[in-house]
């Protein structure tokens, strides 16, 4: 039996009269991507936030592991195991890939190694950077200067730098977001290799990486679900043909 990691259970935010995301539940196990995809305005976004931390919900609940995290700061539920990318990016550029990874590691989860000595704390904090930069695939740019890495690289440091907060689950908001074909096929194949030690909530547009990589996938619109199923199932369902991949795909 798979480990259920992350679920939402009747979530619904709203923004004055506009219910961003509306009675939305699902459930997210480890060693699966569950992507969530929808039109622009569906309340992707606004779903991760809720999933995070960053925003309140009005009314739902999220449960992380077996702890019911709803209301908790975003500081507390990354040290309970979640870890987000974000749309806008939180890289030094001025410095390297790998103090990069060392800052965040640090800054999200400061009493992680709280009882270690410094050297053994040291030990430990560099063994999960260098664990992070090799699985993020940036293992041959650990010295570089995040400014001058590639847009694609950059987006693999941003995953290496969340990695290293040892999150159990991961949310990625568009992680492919203006990426080439190469870069996107990079990115495919490390999230691939990601998700056989975590769960992963991926929001993404580019549909063919969305079906080369999920296991489950929600379609939101409008703030609401409209089907939620394997990709098999979502392709074959009439009503999210005509509402949003119709167009796209
Ligand atoms: P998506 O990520 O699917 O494009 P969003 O979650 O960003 O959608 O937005 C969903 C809806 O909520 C949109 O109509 C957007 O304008 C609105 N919205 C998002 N954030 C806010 C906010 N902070 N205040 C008011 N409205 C918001
Ligand atoms: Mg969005």
């Amino acid at each position: 039996m798979p480990e259920l990691l992350l679920t939402a259970r009747n979530l619904t935010k709203r923004f004055g009269g506009l219910a961003a995301v509306n009675d939305v539940s699902l459930d997210l196990w480890r060693n699966h991507i569950h992507a969530v995809i929808g039109p622009n305005g569906a309340g992707k976004s606004t779903l991760t936030n809720l999933l995070s931390g960053d925003l309140p919900p009005t009314s739902g609940s999220v449960t992380l592991g077996q702890r019911d995290v709803t209301g908790w700061s975003p500081e507390k539920i990354s040290a309970q195991g979640l870890g987000r990318s974000y749309q806008k990016t939180n890289i030094f550029l001025p410095f390297s890939v790998w103090e990069n990874v060392r800052l965040a590691s640090q800054s999200r989860q400061p009493q992680a190694f709280r009882w270690l000595t410094p050297a053994t704390h040291l030990i430990a904090v560099n063994a999960r950077c260098e664990r992070a930069i090799e699985l993020s695939g940036l293992k041959h740019r650990k010295n570089s200067i995040a400014g001058t890495i590639s847009h694609g690289e950059q987006r693999q440091l941003e995953i290496a730098m969340t990695l290293a907060t040892e999150p159990q689950v991961l949310l990625l908001d568009e992680p492919l977001a203006g990426m080439g074909t190469v870069e996107a096929e990079r990115m495919v194949a490390l999230l691939l290799g990601i998700k056989k030690d975590h769960g992963i909530l991926l929001v993404e547009h580019d549909m063919d990486a969305v079906f080369a990589l999920a296991d489950q996938l929600t379609v939101m619109v409008n703030g609401q679900v409209i089907a939620s199923g394997t990709p098999v199932e979502i392709r074959a369902d009439a009503g999210v043909q005509a509402a949003y991949l119709g167009e796209e795909h």
